[in-house]
């Protein structure tokens, strides 16, 4: 059993009274655009495949029992509102959102929590950090929170993620290649040209969304180089870290 829904009341009970500690990840991402090439929804994607890589590697684990809770797939996407389809939540929902399923699951017993995020919007990530903070001020409980920008985190994965020019680009293609190749327009990724915007440097130059930053069909770094390999290998170190987070949580 993989995902928390799929269980019966009396399956859920059973779990807070087994010998393994279950922990519930919450993998939240944002709809937003992905170049001209990947789809939407790109960013849960990412978030449920590590999440279920983790779940399958801890399978037969005595101490912890992990299974997934139903995504949050909407975020705060203002960078990407010029382009169709970012249908983006406000920071006030997102993080009443994560705090009110979080604190529920724990009133429930369930403790032991992660929030999996691959939506790196600074609005976005501020509401989580808040949020995951608001939880522990609210019950007591240190929830985990794997925070993938992290310098000892971003330096285990490639050299286009720590570079920050990354939007639907090598890295994040790659890993939609390896989980459902049939979301990538495999034609229109080939046709594009690398492109190197550094985000971080033109998010504090204030510039507010994609086309500002030059990135005028929605992606940056270098999609045509992507392979479902290199997906497969950082999924891997994903999974690694979420792995780790999940002990230390635990
Ligand atoms: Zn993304």
């Amino acid at each position: 059993m993989t995902w928390f829904a799929e269980l019966t009341s009396v399956q859920a009970a059973a779990l807070l009274d087994g010998p393994r500690r279950p922990v519930l990840l919450l993998p939240v991402g944002a709809i937003e655009p992905h170049g001209p090439h990947a789809p939407l929804s790109t960013d849960p994607l990412i978030s449920v495949g590590m999440c279920e890589r983790a779940v399958r590697r801890l399978a037969a684990d005595p101490d912890v029992r992990a299974l997934i809770l139903p995504p949050l797939p909407y975020g705060v996407t203002d960078y990407a509102a010029a382009f169709a389809g970012a249908l983006g939540i406000g920071a006030r929902t997102l993080h009443a959102l994560v705090v009110d399923v979080c604190v529920s699951a724990i009133n429930q017993g369930f403790r032991w929590l992660v929030v999996v995020n691959n939506h790196f919007e600074p609005e976005h990530v501020r509401v989580l950090r808040d949020a995951v903070g608001a939880v522990e001020e609210r019950t007591g409980v240190r929830i985990g929170y794997l925070d993938l920008l992290r310098r000892r985190n971003a330096e285990r994965l490639t050299e286009e993620f720590r570079s920050a020019s990354c939007h639907a680009g090598q890295y994040e293609t790659s890993l939609v290649l390896a989980d459902r190749p049939d979301l990538v327009d495999t034609a229109a990724m080939a046709a594009l040209a690398p492109l190197r915007v550094d985000m971080v440097a033109a998010m504090a130059q204030g510039r507010r969304d994609f086309v500002a930053m030059g990135m005028t069909q929605a992606y940056c770094g270098a999609p045509a180089a992507a392979t479902a390999a290199e997906g497969d290998a950082t999924f891997e170190t994903l999974t690694d870290l979420l792995v780790e987070i999940i002990r230390d949580t635990t």
